[in-house]
């Protein structure tokens, strides 16, 4: 199989591996580990983290911030890419570390502030609650977030999560105008019911939504939630040896939506949906 699907159950060692922070355009930087991303965005007037991953992650996250000459209780936002503990668990830990304001898309709002307790899938999963963190700004479909003259735009692309968000934002590298899309998660989770869910009735519907929004995206630089969505440890070889467009891949972003599309189609079908 080209892509891989993370099973939240799972606590794969890449996931707690360090990894080399690194520049990827623009003032966008990776600070996330091996396999969870972590995004930082530097203005003059404070910077923005995407993700805050696990409860052990803040640290991590911190020494690599640090690592690029930066400091990490200069975080003014925190963003997510959607509310499952290996994404926003670390929250709390972030926000008493720096005092950001947290930022969170409407139905992920619930499950952020209840610690996992109200997700449609996992609610009863005890092993999978995290520390409750509270959110400052409720965002909705099509929102912007602006810093120091950053802007980012936050799509609605549920499915995964309710709130489901892919951040948007335009980086300036060479005179060029790059588009960046960092995807929140197209993934339908092993035992997720696509069928006559009452806890998530319209979840087939959001998918379908979430795919038409992915391929109505315009993308050059192709990030993610996870490194594995976007082949990061190959870029990153290539980033190392000097090619400072690594990360610059349309076809690789239509490729993997459209990989993530049919598998969700092929699940719904296997479930008896259409
Ligand atoms: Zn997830």
């Amino acid at each position: 199989m080209l892509f891989s699907v993370r099973v939240h159950a799972a606590d794969p060692p890449e996931w707690r591996q360090p990894f080399p922070p690194f520049h990827i355009a623009g003032n966008l930087y990776y600070v996330g580990s091996a396999d969870l991303a972590a995004y930082l965005l530097t203005t003059p007037q404070g910077n923005i983290l995407i993700n805050s991953n696990l409860q052990s992650s803040p640290g991590q996250i911190k020494q690599s911030v640090e690592k690029l000459g930066f400091r990490f209780s200069d975080t003014k936002i925190l963003l997510i890419s959607h509310a499952h503990f290996d994404h926003c668990a670390g929250s709390a830990q972030v926000i008493k570390m720096t005092g950001a304001q947290y930022y969170v898309m409407d139905a992920d709002v619930p499950v952020v502030e209840s610690g996992g307790r109200k997700d449609f899938h996992y609610g009863a999963r005890k092993d999978l609650w995290f520390a409750p963190a509270h959110v400052d700004r409720t965002l909705h479909d099509g929102d912007t977030v602006s810093l120091g003259g950053t802007t980012l735009t936050a799509h609605k692309t549920a499915g995964h999560t309710k709130g489901t968000t892919t951040w948007t934002l335009d980086e300036t590298e060479g005179g060029k105008t790059l588009h960046v899309v960092i995807v929140g998660s197209p993934n339908v989770n092993p035992g997720y019911k696509l069928v006559g869910n009452t806890a998530y009735p319209q979840i087939a519907g959001d998918y379908r939504r979430e795919f038409q929004v992915l391929k109505s995206l315009p993308c050059d630089i192709f990030l993610g939630a996870h490194g594995g969505y976007f082949d990061m440890k190959t870029k990153y070889d290539r980033w190392k040896s000097g090619d400072r467009d690594a990360f610059v891949d349309p076809a690789g972003y239509k490729a993997y939506v459209g990989d993530r599309e049919r598998a969700f189609e092929t699940e719904l079908k296997r479930q008896g949906g259409h």
